[in-house]
């Protein structure tokens, strides 16, 4: 499974995407080879996330509108919002 049909269904199952490479579901059953596939990209993952881009972030829906282009990369502006106010 490559990183970006991992994003596609962390997306699709409302996954919530962590820091630190693992999947946060409450309770509902996050297949194995996604915890598996996560892992295995966290390093990539954990930059995207740092870096706010738009395709790791947790709520595109209510983010929709906060996206822009940065650097070719479209970049979530709420996510970066949040982390500097949390950081
Ligand atoms: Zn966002």
């Amino acid at each position: 499974m490559t990183l970006e049909q991992l994003l596609r269904l962390i997306r699709a199952f409302h996954i919530i995407l962590l820091s630190n490479g693992s999947l946060w579901a409450g309770s509902t059953h996050v297949p194995v080879e996604l915890k598996r596939t996560a892992m295995y990209y966290r390093r990539e993952l954990r930059r995207r996330i740092l870096a706010c881009e738009w395709a790791v972030c947790p709520a595109q829906d209510l983010h929709r509108n906060e996206a822009y282009f940065r650097n070719g990369i479209v970049i979530c502006g709420a996510c970066e919002r949040l982390e500097a106010w949390i950081a």
